[in-house]
Formats: C-alpha cells, sequence, structure tokens
C-alpha cells in the first residue's frame, strides 16, 4: 500500500510556482537588473494589468496578485530571450489601429505607415477606389486603407492560413469590411476586375543578411525570398500589370539598398512616374509608379 502525498506532487497545499512577493517596483527594479530597459517593464506591467503608465507611477508599492507576478516573470525570461513584446502583449499599433498580432504575422513596423499615407495620397482621386494588399499578414496596410477610406473595396491576401485569419480577426474588431483572399500573390485574384491600387510589403530581407537572426521570432517566411531578396518584388513587378487599370499604382516596400534595383524593373516592366519614398529613419524604404494602360 502507498500513501499519496499531494504536497510533493504539487496538489493542495503545494506551493505553485512563483517566486516571492512582488511590488510593481520591484518588478521594474528586476527587469532593469536583468538588462531590460525600464519602459519595456511598464510597458509589460501596463499590458498585464490593463493600466496606463501614469497608474503604475502613482502606484509603484502595489503588490502583484500571484498570477500576474507569475505570468510577469515568465514573460520577462521570454523577453531576455529576445522574443518581441508585440508576441508577449499580442497586439501592436500601426496608423492608429491595435491589431492583434500572433508568431504566424510579420509585426507591423511604423515605417511602413509611409506606404500607408502615399496610397492614400494616390487614391484621392477615385471614388470607390479598388485596392489589394498582398502579403498581407496582419492586414495592417489595407485595414489602415480602409479605415481612411470606408468607400473602398479593399482585399488582403496571404499565402499563410494563419496570417490570414489573424487579419480577418483584426478586420472584425475594427469593424471593417474588407475581403479576404487565401493564396499566393494574384493566384487567388483570378476572376477579380482590375485595381486602381496594389500594394505590398513583401519580404525582401536577403536570405544570409545577419539581421535574420534578431528577427528568428518572426515567421521566416514573411521577412525573406531567401537569395537576394528581390524575388518576391520582381516577381511583383512582373505581374502588377495584368491586374492595373490604366492609370493605376503599384507601391512596394522594399530594402534600403533595393530603391535603385525596385526602381529599375519597374522603369523596365513599363511603370511611368517612378518614384521612391524614403522611412523615418531617411532610408528609401518605398518604391512605386503608375500604370500607364
Ligand atoms: N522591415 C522589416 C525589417 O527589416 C522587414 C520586412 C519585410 O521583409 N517585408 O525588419
Amino acid at each position: 500500500m502507498s500513501i499519496r502525498d499531494d504536497h510533493a506532487d504539487g496538489g493542495p497545499g503545494a506551493r505553485s510556482g512563483g517566486g516571492p512577493a512582488l511590488t510593481v517596483i520591484d518588478a521594474e527594479r528586476a527587469s532593469i537588473a536583468a538588462g531590460l530597459p525600464r519602459a519595456e517593464a511598464q510597458y509589460l506591467l501596463q499590458a498585464l494589468l490593463g493600466v496606463s503608465r501614469a497608474w503604475l507611477i502613482g502606484h509603484d508599492t502595489d503588490l502583484l496578485d500571484a498570477v500576474t507576478a507569475e505570468r510577469f516573470r515568465h514573460w520577462l525570461a521570454r523577453r531576455l530571450d529576445g522574443v518581441p513584446l508585440a508576441y508577449l502583449t499580442g497586439e501592436k499599433e500601426f496608423f492608429g489601429l491595435t491589431l492583434r498580432v500572433t508568431p504566424d504575422t510579420l509585426i507591423p513596423r511604423p515605417d511602413t505607415e509611409l506606404l500607408v499615407q502615399w496610397a492614400l495620397e494616390r487614391l484621392d482621386g477615385p471614388r470607390a477606389p479598388r485596392v489589394v494588399d498582398l502579403g498581407t499578414g496582419t492586414g495592417a496596410i489595407a485595414l489602415s486603407i480602409k479605415s481612411q477610406r470606408p468607400d473602398a473595396d479593399v482585399r488582403m491576401v496571404d499565402f499563410s492560413p494563419g496570417a490570414l485569419a489573424v487579419a480577418l480577426d483584426n478586420a472584425q474588431r475594427l469593424g471593417l469590411q474588407v475581403d479576404a483572399h487565401l493564396g499566393s500573390w494574384f493566384e487567388p485574384l483570378a476572376g477579380q476586375v482590375p485595381f486602381d491600387l496594389i500594394v505590398s510589403n513583401p519580404p525582401y530581407v536577403a536570405g544570409d543578411d545577419h539581421h535574420l537572426d534578431a528577427l528568428k521570432h518572426e515567421p521566416r517566411t514573411a521577412l525573406t525570398p531567401e537569395g537576394d531578396g528581390l524575388a518576391d518584388l520582381r516577381h511583383l513587378i512582373e505581374g502588377a500589370p495584368a491586374w492595373l487599370r490604366a492609370d493605376g499604382w503599384l507601391l512596394l516596400e522594399h530594402g534600403f539598398d533595393q530603391a535603385d534595383a525596385v526602381a529599375a524593373m519597374l522603369r523596365a516592366r513599363g511603370f511611368i512616374e517612378v518614384e521612391t519614398r524614403r522611412d523615418l529613419g531617411g532610408q528609401p524604404r518605398a518604391t512605386g509608379g503608375r500604370w500607364p494602360g
């Protein structure tokens, strides 16, 4: 006969997980000591507690409940392992929208907002313009455009079912009516009429770029087409004219050193008014042109 020891088993009465009791300021100090900037620790605490930064500062000696303290310790360890903040909290701000993000999607970057601004400028003329965002990920670009242009017919395309599910969830949460198509680039558009604007932030990092090490938690297929990084940009430039109406626009994000190559490909394909725009850091980040038809 054996006597079961609930305590040793982790059953009732056993002390589960958890370290010592933790106040808000303890949590911040522990993070700083471990090498995480205070602002990031505060961001994580804000997300866990659902409070503002001002609240945290005013309540720095408040004790975190055991579950929150444990979740904080877990997030801190994951963050120190390089997991992006947005994957821990599950959300990211983009163009004034709060988007859900998961490891199925690239985390939207502030630099990509320039593509949205540019698209909105180009859509200033036509009423009820038709727009497609190829490789939409979280839906960031498509949903930002739709939020500013409710009259636009906006479509999101992604080959990843996980990403497209996130994009659709974001559309629903934000109450934005857009269509989603599962498939690779232009493929799922078969049967659609031409567009006024095609926009894309495709994978463009070169396969051997050392920056990919720091981005290892994001889906590799969203970051790089491997090789020199230009394959998907080339595919989009080759294919776009078949899907653009006369005077329609193709706007593409690319790497800081790819503007000349992208502009040359656009011109060679017959695009006119080819122009490059710079990101917040001053790097050439997006290039586009008009299809004369
Ligand atoms: N801008 C991203 C980065 O360098 C890459 C995004 C992309 O490949 N489309 O972190």
